[in-house]
Order: structure tokens, then C-alpha cells, then sequence
């Protein structure tokens, strides 16, 4: 079997993916090893579109969450896709925090976030009067989406544009050939080899693993792979806000935050936490960390309104959160294999940024 492009792993990455290389006319064959689309990082985050605020000017993060956060809000209202414009206020509680807001609108307007307000204690009590808080940035634009339905959406454009999608198909490796690559595969408990022109490597948690299995890949280029777990919380009474509330952003997440479902039901998180052993489980024992967290801008909250729910992990690249981590885009300048692009520590704001990405990826292909 041959196809023009594999694209491995079928989050909202390699599903963006996919469909910008099939609707601009190649033949591309998505694999999975899971049995459905977006089983791992890609549903189990905070569905929220970010406005790109926090990230250093002219990186790929704040470049890519500026733009994909437009193309996301378009495409999704063109789709019928739920999306909730609620917009997010970032809490300050003393003069050093009120300072990092500071740096944080200087940062947003840089990277072309033009909407955002700095309140003061007054104006915060306006928009949400059981908010505490010394000071916080307004930004309109930031929401929350059913990104579910969102990669849904973007499997049937894909598969209505030449992509075949397999899911239990696990990528096993690959061999440089004349042609592209051979890959092995194994589908459904079958092995098989694909012919393919080019292979994107958008497997998440999995993506080291995949270009140390390309005999082409130059090793010393493939990142370290790091966990960093977050946990989610969710509340047993009714919040009283409206807005996502965030606090300043530290060790490498963006703080404990209250964001809500697309219809509307809260959730606290995601911690930050790195650990050596993967794993979903939520511990109950951390609800004091959160209550003690949230207790800052919520005063009415109680420990026992804490009830565990789920985790996500972040890919990372590094082995903490004292680096600024950028997504990291390989192609053959990097790793030295033509046809491969390799993407690694895609961590929030990944969702976001999916559409943005897909572009990246498809104008780095259209310049072999
Ligand atoms: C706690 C948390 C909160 C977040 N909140 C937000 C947020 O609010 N807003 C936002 O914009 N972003 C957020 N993000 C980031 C966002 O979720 C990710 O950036 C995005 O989901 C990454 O998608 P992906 O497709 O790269 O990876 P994944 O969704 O992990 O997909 C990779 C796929 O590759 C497959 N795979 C791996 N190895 C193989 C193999 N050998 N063969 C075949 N398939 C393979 C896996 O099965 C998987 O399905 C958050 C992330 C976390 C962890």
C-alpha cells in the first residue's frame, strides 16, 4: 500500500494536521493506536481557547495560540461547533503579583493581543462581585469550546479530503527509501509496511519514541520526554462567576484556574506536578492545595465543594518548569531526515493553536 503522507497520532495536532495536507489535495493515512480519535492529551485539557498572552514574543506559542485562536473561533461557527466567548480574568493578590500583570499586558500586546484591560480591585468587583482580588487583566476573547465535537469535525473534513483514518494502528518504524520511507505498522494486530512520501510525526506523548524508531533520525536531535501531571477538581455547588479565573502563571503551568464546560459545568485545575510514572489518577488528598489556592479569589469556597475528577499530562521537554518551553517543530534542518517533520512538547496552548500548527507543518512541506 501507498500513500503520499503518514500522519502519526490522531490528537487535535495530527488530526489538524491530516486534514490541511488532504484538503490541499494529498493522500494522507492517519494512524492511531487507540481506538478513536484524541484519547489522550487532546480530551483531557481545559477546552480553553486562549488569547496568547503568555508567551514570549515571536515564539511559536505566541504566534501560533494568536492566530489558531482565530481560526478556531471561525471555523468553529462556521461548523455549528459549540464554542462560549466568556472571557478570562488573571488574578492578582499583592504588589508582585499586580507587577507580573503588568509584564503579562506589555507581553499580550507584543504578541498582538489588542483587547485586554488592566482592573483595578473596584472594577474587578464590577464584573464579578464575589471575585478578591488587588488587581486583574480582562481579556474579552478568551473562551472554552466542545473539543470534542471540534476534532470530530476535523476527522470528516479529513476523510472527506483523501485521509484515511486507522485507529489501533500502532507505528512500529521506518526505513529512509528512494521513494520517501517504508513504514512498518501494526493494525489491528496485523503487520503491514506502508509506502510513503513524507511521514508527520504528531504522536504526543509518544513522538520521541517514534523518531528514535526512523533509521533516518539523527538521535542527539530527538528532545528528552518529560510528564507533568495535572489534575482537575470539580465543584459540588453552584460558582458564582462568569469569567475563567486565573492566577499568575508559575512552574510551568498556568496555575490552579476555575474554567468551566462548554455547557457550562466547573472544574479547578490543573495542577502542576512531574512525575516519573505516567498516570490519570487524581489524588484526593491535594483538594487542601486546591482549596488553599482557590480560597484566595473565592472566599466562600469550602474544602469539602472539592471533589476529585480527572488528569491530564503534559509533554515536556524539559525536566521542570524553570525554561520557557516552546513547541518544538523538527524538520530536516534539525534531525537530518527529508520528509520527516517531528513535533515534540506540544503542551498548552496545543488545542488552540491545532489550525496554526497545520499550516506550519503543510507550508514546511510545501517548500521541499
Ligand atoms: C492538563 C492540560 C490542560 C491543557 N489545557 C489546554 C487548554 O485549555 N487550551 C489549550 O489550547 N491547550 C491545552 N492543553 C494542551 C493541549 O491539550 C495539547 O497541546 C494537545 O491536546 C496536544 O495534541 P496532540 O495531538 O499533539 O497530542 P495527543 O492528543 O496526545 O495525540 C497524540 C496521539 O498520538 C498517538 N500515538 C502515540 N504514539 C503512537 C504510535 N506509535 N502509533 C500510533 N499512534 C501513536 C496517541 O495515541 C495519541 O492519540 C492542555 C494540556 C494539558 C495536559
Amino acid at each position: 500500500m501507498q500513500t503520499d503522507y503518514l500522519v502519526i497520532g490522531a490528537g487535535v495536532v495530527g488530526l489538524s494536521i491530516a486534514r490541511r495536507l488532504g484538503m490541499a489535495g494529498a493522500e494522507v493515512v492517519l494512524i492511531d493506536s487507540n481506538p478513536s480519535f484524541g484519547m489522550e492529551t487532546s480530551s483531557r485539557n481545559s477546552e480553553v481557547i486562549h488569547a496568547g498572552l503568555y508567551y514570549p514574543e515571536a515564539s511559536y506559542k505566541a504566534r501560533f495560540c494568536v492566530k489558531g485562536a482565530r481560526q478556531l473561533y471561525d471555523y468553529c461557527a462556521a461548523r455549528g461547533i459549540k464554542t462560549w466567548r466568556c472571557g478570562k480574568l488573571i488574578v492578582a493578590h499583592n504588589d508582585a503579583e499586580t507587577a507580573t500583570l503588568n509584564t503579562l499586558m506589555q507581553q499580550g500586546r507584543a504578541n498582538g493581543v489588542d483587547d485586554l484591560s488592566l482592573l483595578d480591585a473596584a472594577a474587578v468587583k464590577k464584573l464579578e462581585p464575589e471575585l478578591h482580588a488587588q488587581a486583574a487583566i480582562h481579556s474579552p476573547a478568551s473562551g472554552v469550546m466542545d473539543s470534542h465535537a471540534f476534532m470530530a469535525a476535523l476527522e470528516a473534513d479529513a476523510e472527506n479530503h483523501n485521509a484515511l483514518t486507522a485507529y489501533q494502528s500502532r507505528f512500529v518504524r521506518a526505513e529512509k527509501k528512494p521513494h520517501g520511507f517504508d513504514a512498518w505498522l501494526n493494525s489491528q494486530g496485523e503487520d503491514m509496511v506502508l509506502k510513503v512520501r513524507g511521514i508527520i510525526n504528531a504522536a504526543g506523548h509518544g513522538a520521541h519514541n517514534v523518531s528514535h524508531a526512523i533509521d533516518a533520525v539523527n538521535a542527539a536531535t530527538i528532545p528528552p520526554h518529560y510528564h507533568a501531571k495535572g489534575q482537575y477538581f470539580s465543584c459540588a455547588r453552584k460558582v458564582p462567576f462568569q469569567h475563567l479565573i486565573y492566577p499568575i502563571p508559575s512552574d510551568g503551568g498556568l496555575g490552579i484556574h476555575l474554567t468551566r464546560g462548554h455547557s457550562g459545568d466547573v472544574r479547578f485545575g490543573p495542577d502542576i506536578k512531574w512525575v516519573a510514572t505516567p498516570s490519570y489518577d487524581t489524588n484526593p488528598d491535594d483538594a487542601e492545595k486546591f482549596y488553599q489556592s482557590i480560597a484566595k479569589y473565592w472566599h466562600d469556597i469550602k474544602p469539602t465543594d472539592l471533589v476529585p475528577a480527572w488528569a491530564g499530562l503534559r509533554p515536556k521537554i524539559y525536566p521542570d518548569g524553570s525554561v520557557f518551553q516552546d513547541f518544538t517543530i523538527h524538520d530536516a534542518r534539525q534531525h537530518g531526515c527529508e520528509g520527516l517533520i517531528a513535533l515534540y512538547g506540544i503542551d498548552s496552548p496545543g488545542l488552540t493553536s491545532s489550525l496554526a500548527i497545520a499550516d506550519e507543518v503543510f507550508m514546511r512541506i510545501g517548500k521541499k
